[in-house]
């Protein structure tokens, strides 16, 4: 028995996956029904078991219908986490995106104060018209000097950028 999109047709007398879970009749205007099809029987199962099936109640009751499914959405993955993880739930991998954004906040400091350390370096290199050591392309005229060290500079960036997992070897 094959329902779209969540939705009930009337008369249907397949109850939805909450009122299934509770042992309970699935009235008309049943507040779990669009969002726990029959189909999706543990949907509703972590959600019962984290929140409980009445405070769930509560919670859709309260908020205006077309902010429901987006409420739904959060309590079952938050109760997923909570399942798989029961001493932190999604705070586990909230504070893991955290750390990651910290961590990549970081190598973009370090990416940008290498910028401003090689900008330094090229416009003292270039300013100075001396010998440069670094530079294989010393026998080059002052412009072919300047694309071959720009083109150079910008390609380790890129390098750095696109590989941020050696950026540890790196610094
Ligand atoms: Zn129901």
């Amino acid at each position: 028995m094959k329902e779209s999109g969540g939705g009930r047709k009337q008369g249907t007398p397949s109850p939805c996956a909450a009122c299934k879970l509770l042992r309970r009749r699935c009235a008309q205007d049943c507040v779990f029904a669009p969002y726990f099809p029959a189909e999706e029987p543990h949907k509703f199962a972590n959600v019962h078991k984290v929140f409980g099936a009445s405070n769930v109640n509560k919670m859709l009751q309260e908020l205006p219908v077309h902010q429901r499914g987006d409420a739904v959405s959060s309590m079952v993955y938050e109760a997923n986490a909570r399942v798989r993880d029961p001493v932190y739930g999604c705070v586990g991998a909230i504070s893991s995106l955290q750390q990651q954004i910290d961590m990549l906040q970081s190598q973009l400091a370090q990416a940008k104060a290498e910028v401003v350390h090689l900008r330094v370096w090229q416009n003292a290199t270039l300013s100075n018209h001396g010998p440069n050591p670094a530079s294989p392309s010393n026998s080059g005229s002052p412009s072919s000097r300047l694309m071959a060290s720009q083109g150079k500079s910008i390609f380790d960036m890129d390098m750095m950028v696109d590989q941020p997992s050696l950026g540890d070897s790196i610094w």
